[in-house]
């Protein structure tokens, strides 16, 4: 037992036991309305029953204890099924787990005493298997819970055989009975809590590889900067963005100077080196809201959004010189790059917005390179 336990408990890899416990928790708080429905329904069947069709030899106390009981186990799911949709909008997750616990206990006690008196004139207990194969197969528990919640409600349910029995020997076959369906609703639970943790794991494995998959379709591979297919994407958001809001962005052309002669010169290895180290210190420059594309080759394209033409030649400026001075491995001479600046206007269309940089960039080429043209 000990080791099908520990099977299961490692199920869930450490890294993701946090975010299965909330899961748990929103599940469990969702399925106590069924729980509670479900006890409000077989309360009235079992009061309908026993007005209907006492047991012979059961007097007006008992029936009026019985129906005091079932009464209050309606009253108690009432009770907790009223604030429901109220407390579902709670963000807090420890509320919630109170307030499952504390439906829980509630219910154990009821049903526990219902046992009790189930007892004295059959050996019924239905009571008692109800609540355990109800919890273990609608709600769902890490096992160390469970060992807790359904060894404190054993626990109580011994203690009342006890109790009933004025500490003299029990019923060995109704202890018997009770150890059985204990040892039944840890089987039962067992597979449903594999069945539950394996689903979460396929979910959370198909979700890591479906950003891998977006991730990978994003980027580009050798630089890893965002490629020029989601450049369009962010462009057009912007621009929406910036229609909506009235407020402008910008949008900075970059190219390599001569980078043509550092291939010649060192080699294609080299110049891969250049442009990844360069991608660093275009990463490093902007803020968090910037972006930096790979557009193609040596070329890259920056979004600045809510910037002006004149912060945007500042930092157009700021990255020129930074890249001046870099030493990059494996170049002796300096590297430079030149940089054409845009800014959006109502009714300027991306594509428009890009021939507009990439004039300014053309210029900076043709006016001597190792310079920024803005607006
Ligand atoms: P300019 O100052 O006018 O921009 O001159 P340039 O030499 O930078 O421009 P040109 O378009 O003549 O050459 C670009 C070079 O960039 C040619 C191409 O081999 C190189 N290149 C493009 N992509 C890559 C790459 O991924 N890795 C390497 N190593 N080189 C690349
Ligand atoms: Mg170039």
């Amino acid at each position: 037992m000990k080791r099908f336990f520990k099977i299961h408990s490692l199920e869930i890899p450490e890294y993701l036991q946090d975010s299965c416990r909330e899961e748990q928790n929103v599940y469990n708080f969702r399925q106590i309305r069924s729980l509670a429905m479900f006890l409000i329904l077989i309360s009235f069947v079992y009061i309908g029953q026993i007005e209907l069709f006492p047991l012979v030899d059961m007097d007006d106390s008992f029936i009026r204890t019985y129906i005091v009981l079932f009464s209050s186990i309606i009253g108690i799911c009432l009770i907790y099924l009223l604030p429901f949709a109220f407390i579902v909008k709670i963000k807090s997750e420890s509320v919630k787990k109170y307030f499952l616990l504390s439906f829980l206990s509630l219910i154990a006690a009821g049903m526990i005493l219902l046992t009790y008196l189930d007892l004295h004139f059959s050996s019924d207990l239905s009571a008692f298997i109800i609540v355990l194969m109800y919890s273990c197969s609608i709600l769902w528990f890490f096992p160390r819970d469970y060992a807790l919640l359904s060894g404190g409600y054993l626990l109580l349910m011994i203690i009342s055989l006890l109790v009933l029995n004025e500490g003299e020997s029990c019923d060995v076959s109704i202890v018997v009975q009770v150890f059985v369906f204990y040892g039944l609703s840890w089987i039962l639970y067992l597979s449903l809590y594999q069945m539950r943790s394996e689903n979460f794991l396929n979910r959370i494995h198909r979700e890591e590889q479906y950003r891998m998959l977006e991730t990978e379709s994003a980027t580009d591979p050798l630089t890893g900067l965002y490629n020029r297919r989601h450049m369009k994407e962010e462009l057009s958001k912007e621009l929406a963005r910036s229609e909506r809001t009235e407020s402008p962005f910008c949008i900075a052309a970059l190219d390599v100077d001569h980078f043509k002669n550092v291939n010649d010169r060192y080699g294609h290895v080299t110049g891969d080196e250049v442009l990844c180290e360069m991608a660093v210190i275009l990463r490093n420059s902007i803020r968090l809201s910037d972006k930096v594309f790979r557009f193609n080759g040596e070329k890259f394209v920056i979004l600045l959004p809510e910037t002006t033409s004149s912060a945007a030649c500042i930092l157009g400026e700021r990255i020129r010189t930074t890249i001046e001075s870099f030493s990059f491995s494996g170049v002796r001479k300096p590297i430079t790059i030149s940089i054409g600046i845009s800014q959006s206007q109502k009714g300027l269309s991306m594509d428009l917005l890009m021939t507009k940089a990439d004039k300014r960039l053309l210029l900076a080429k043709t006016s001597g390179r190792n310079r920024v043209i803005c607006d």
